[in-house]
């Protein structure tokens, strides 16, 4: 293996060196869907079979180099905006690498904007989100259009005269990226535009004003917005002050009179990650909007379209975390290091498997909450299940991805740290989905808050982590610290509940905890299962990954990884 020393000069060596020792061959022309067994079944146990040969297609196709390399290439290639043409006229428009185009155009085609909403059969939320993990393995950037305009379908819907309008196209599974009025193209693309740069999380700060044309459902917009993604976008569903508070209005780029609306894009933001997409800040000046739902009520209006972005950003979390392990075992498997391949060294067994222990968990969390989406309309329990299980799991998962990814790509040593082994790009990307959408914070009190107030929620969270009978004690030791919790904050209502505020974390952190152990037990390989609630449960683990009980089968876990990455 390692290389015998020689007195050439470096120059002539180097010119005839035949290849490169001990380096791993690259990972491509692997099924991202057949060789996910969780996956797979998930698949299977929630009625979705008839989405399985889409995905060993889409699957296979996003294992190929040519779909890796879109990936590299509208990322390495940033979109540019052009606030201008030549003559100074107003252009507001974005040009993207080819290759981001063709990401978009494969994720529009297979119905990852619109799935749910289309397709009547049992578990089509659960086929999305199975899609939009495959996908979120290889590019991410891209689907934050993708993912908006899947969502902005719940909250159209409160305005039906609107979806009737506008559903047509944006369900269409042609991708037409054209900068056309949405009357002529053949499916068009829906944005949201809420944060303001005095504030995102609190949209109360909102200062955009809409004023009312007539007595019509019409309005004029002046203000901004400080982060706009995808402003390529056709419509946006935006928040602004309207006489009765703050609403919601759909606000078009092409204003119904065939003119460019007043919208216009002042910069895109230079991103940490992200770099496909286009994150802009953007002005209305007077810009045409059409309210939805009722003045007053902008946030309830918005929040359909909130709770499905935040099942998307679980869904992205739980992909990046597939990935990344999935690349730390495949190099593992390759590179030898003290005369053994490196997934036969004991200590890193213990840090793969832990984070395939991580995987699986966010694998089984987040299909568990898109099933719930499909249940919502079933009754008022299931509703209240969906709810609180998105944001946990929305605040859980994404968590988690930023140090298990950082963890993977130590893995992987030094070339784990360059930009061909794609891991820079996951370990960008992973923070983001824990700000937008409602950062951290915000959604452990949102968490609290629901917990506190729904009792549908806590019931229908505490029957979910109680179908495994084994969780008793520790599910009844997760309640009795809660109770105690709403306890102490209703004995200290009139000091604004800063106490319990500040278990909102770790309440929200137990939960999720609880809800992966019970879907590990019922539905996970059993070896996970047990290595997760030793570790995450029973304190046996550490703080940093690898640091599984010697009660752990790693080589089991490893076993179930290890044979699955073959070309299919
Ligand atoms: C790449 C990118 C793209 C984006 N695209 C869009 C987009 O298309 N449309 C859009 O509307 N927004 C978008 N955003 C904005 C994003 O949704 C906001 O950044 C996010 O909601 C946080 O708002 P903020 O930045 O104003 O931070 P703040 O609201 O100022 O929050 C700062 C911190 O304070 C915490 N915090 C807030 N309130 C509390 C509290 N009561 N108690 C304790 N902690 C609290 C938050 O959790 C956060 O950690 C994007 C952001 C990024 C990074």
């Amino acid at each position: 293996m390692n290389k015998t020393p020689t007195n050439e000069p470096l120059e002539s060596r180097s010119a005839v060196m035949p290849e490169a020792l001990n380096q791993a061959p690259p990972l491509v022309n692997y099924n991202l869907y057949l060789s996910d067994a969780t996956l797979a079944d998930a698949i299977h146990r929630e009625g979705a079979d008839w989405a399985a040969p889409q995905l060993r297609v889409l699957g296979q196709f996003l294992g190929t180099e040519e779909a890796q390399r879109w990936g590299f290439d509208a990322n390495e290639n940033e979109p540019v905006l052009h606030t201008h043409d030549r003559f100074g006229n107003r252009r507001d428009e974005v040009e993207f690498h080819p290759s981001w185009h063709d990401l978009m155009r494969t994720s529009v085609e297979n119905r990852l904007h619109s799935l749910p909403w289309v397709e009547t059969r049992k578990g089509a939320h659960v086929a999305r989100a199975a899609l939009l993990m495959l996908t979120a393995q290889n590019e991410l950037g891209h689907t934050c259009p993708i993912s908006m305009t899947f969502a902005a379908v719940a909250a159209l819907r409160a305005d039906p005269e609107l979806a009737a309008q506008w559903e047509p196209r944006i369900l269409s599974p042609t991708y037409d990226p054209r900068f056309l009025p949405a009357q002529q193209k053949a499916g068009v693309l829906v944005g949201m535009g809420m944060t303001e740069k005095q504030g995102g999380s609190d949209v109360r700060a909102n200062t955009t004003q809409a004023v009312r044309l007539g007595s019509s459902r019409e309005y004029r917009v002046t203000g901004h917005k400080w982060f706009c993604s995808a402003p390529m976008c056709d419509a946006f569903l935006i928040l602004a002050q309207a006489p009765n508070g703050l609403s919601c209005f759909l606000l078009p780029r092409w204003a119904p009179s065939g003119e460019k609306n007043a919208f216009y894009i002042q910069r895109l933001k230079r991103k940490m990650g992200n770099r496909s997409n286009a994150s802009s800040e953007v002005e209305f000046q007077g810009a045409w909007a059409r309210l939805i739902g009722e003045e007053g009520r902008g946030v309830q209006t918005i929040i359909e379209m909130v709770n499905c972005t935040r099942l998307d950003c679980a869904t992205a979390s739980a992909g990046l975390m597939r990935a990344a392990a999935v690349q730390a075992v495949h190099h593992a498997k390759y590179r030898q290091a003290f005369d053994k391949p490196l997934i036969e060294q004991p200590l890193m067994q213990n840090v793969l498997a832990d984070l395939l222990v991580e995987s699986e968990a966010a694998t089984l969390l987040m299909l568990r909450v898109a099933a719930a989406f499909d249940a919502r309309n079933g009754s008022e329990e299931a509703r209240s299940f969906a709810r609180i299980a998105t944001a946990i799991a929305k605040y859980w998962l994404c968590k988690r991805a930023p140090a298990h990814v950082g963890e993977a790509l130590e893995c992987l040593g030094g070339n784990g740290y360059v930009e061909e082994s794609m891991l820079p790009r996951l370990y960008r990307e992973a923070p983001l989905y824990s700000i937008w959408e409602g950062s951290g914070n915000v959604i452990g009190l949102d968490v609290l808050r629901t917990l506190g107030k729904d009792p549908a929620a806590l019931f229908t969270l505490l029957r979910e982590m109680q179908l495994a009978p084994e969780l008793g004690k520790r599910v009844g030791n997760f309640l009795a610290r809660l109770e105690a919790s709403l306890r102490r904050q209703a004995e200290h209502a009139g000091e604004g509940g800063a106490d319990l505020q500040r278990e909102a974390r770790m309440l929200t952190e137990r939960a999720a905890l609880l809800l992966q152990a019970s879907l590990l037990m019922r539905y996970g390989s059993p070896p996970v299962a047990e290595a997760f609630c030793a570790s995450r449960l029973d304190g046996e683990g550490g703080l940093a990954f690898g640091t599984l009980p010697q009660s752990a089968n790693v080589q089991a876990i490893l076993d179930r990884m290890k044979g699955g990455l073959q070309e299919n």
